[in-house]
């Protein structure tokens, strides 16, 4: 079979490229080894300022409604919502995170990122707040887990969807590119972290991160309509669900939940929440994010083998990113125009051929 692009990964990375590439009337094949994958564990949140120092996301004000509108879009497509809107109460640490957040209010850059600002010893509800809080703006969080297995199922439907392992022993990349009974004119590698034991790709500066979440049922009380920033976030899911993460581990990369992850995320939740009101665990899930050394995806093809192409390296910013990357990946595949966060700012440095 003749196809123009085989897709490695059915993630968030390869579910909206494949949708891209359709759009623009592609013949293209997705395949998926089954695996749980990072978006599938992932909270979605979108959080434009980040960080002790709140700042924004690089390129945020591009980024942010390039990402709503494809999830709207597709809310229409499935008559079913992705993204849910919802603002963010950040909880201070420090009497400097405060100060920090009072500069920021006054930049016109940060204008339409802060609602009202409350110090000391104003309380959000129960929330344990000595520096005080304040309410960031244009959050949300993507569920992605509904989102993919809607896309899965638009694939299989198209039949552009298979389930197998890719492995390159299976692959002939002359004279003609082919991966078993199917000829692409380029294969596209969405591994997420696993990239890291791609022949072809592994070179790239990956710096995974292992993190887990948990997902708890709340008795008793009525969960908050905003998402909590206290260090760690936690977010009101529909009923009395919510989730609280994540824990951030560069050495252990597997998708193994820890009592230690467990541990740390309950006892935060208990420092900040004062009292917890009573609540049953349903969920524990790890994963590992697929992060780079300078923080920018992994986009574009390999200097040897223009056949051969990656788009990865979404680190903790996959819902946020990934819209706006795979629009432009997608056109700069169609129309040979240039990409952004090209692979390109590394053939030097760490391809060593
Ligand atoms: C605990 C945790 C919390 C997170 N929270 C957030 C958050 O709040 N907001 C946010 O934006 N991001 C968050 N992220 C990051 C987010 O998950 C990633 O940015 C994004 O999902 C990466 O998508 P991806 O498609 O590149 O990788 P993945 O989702 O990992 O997808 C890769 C896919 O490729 C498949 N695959 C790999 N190798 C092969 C092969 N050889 N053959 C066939 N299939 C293969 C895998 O099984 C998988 O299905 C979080 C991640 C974790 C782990």
């Amino acid at each position: 079979m003749s196809i123009d692009f085989l897709i490695v990964g059915q993630g968030l990375a390869g579910s909206l490229l494949a949708w891209e590439l359709i759009l623009r009337g592609y013949k293209i094949v997705v395949i998926d080894n089954g695996k749980e994958s990072a978006s599938q564990v992932a909270a979605g949140v979108i959080n434009p300022v980040t960080g002790m120092r709140l700042v924004k996301s690089a390129d945020v004000d591009v980024l942010l409604p390039v990402a709503k509108q494809c999830y709207l879009q597709l809310s229409y497509f499935f008559q079913q919502d992705f993204y849910v809107e919802k603002p963010m109460i950040r909880l201070f640490s420090s009497d400097s995170e405060f100060k920090q957040a009072q500069k920021r209010l006054n930049q016109s850059s940060y204008y339409g990122y802060f609602g009202d600002i409350y110090p000391s010893p104003k309380k959000f509800d129960a929330w344990v707040s000595p520096y005080g809080f304040v309410e960031q703006k244009q959050t949300g969080y993507l569920l992605t887990r509904p989102l993919l297995n809607c896309l899965k199922t638009f694939f299989i439907g198209h039949g552009c969807y298979q389930s197998a392992k890719f492995q390159a022993k299976d692959v002939q990349l002359m004279p003609v590119l082919r991966w078993k009974d199917i000829t692409p004119k380029q294969i596209i590698f969405c591994e997420g972290f696993q990239a890291t034991q791609n022949p072809w790709f592994s070179w790239l500066p990956f710096q995974p991160v292992k993190g887990e979440i948990l997902t708890l049922m709340m008795h008793q009380s009525q969960l908050p309509d905003h998402i909590i920033n206290y260090g760690n976030w936690l977010i009101p899911l529909q009923g009395n669900l919510f989730r609280i993460g994540a824990t951030f581990d560069h050495k252990t990369l597997d998708n193994l939940p820890t009592k230690q992850g467990k541990s740390a995320l309950l006892t935060a939740l208990h420092a900040a929440l004062s009292p917890p009101p009573p609540f049953t665990l349903t969920g524990h899930q790890a994963n590992v994010r697929p992060c780079t050394l300078d923080k920018q995806p992994f986009i574009g093809s390999h200097p040897h083998y223009p056949q051969l192409a990656i788009f990865n390296g979404f680190g903790a910013k996959g819902s946020l990113q990934i819209p706006y990357y795979s629009q432009h990946f997608a056109d700069s595949l169609s129309r040979g125009l240039p990409m952004p966060s090209s692979i390109q700012r590394h053939y030097a440095t760490h391809f060593i051929g």
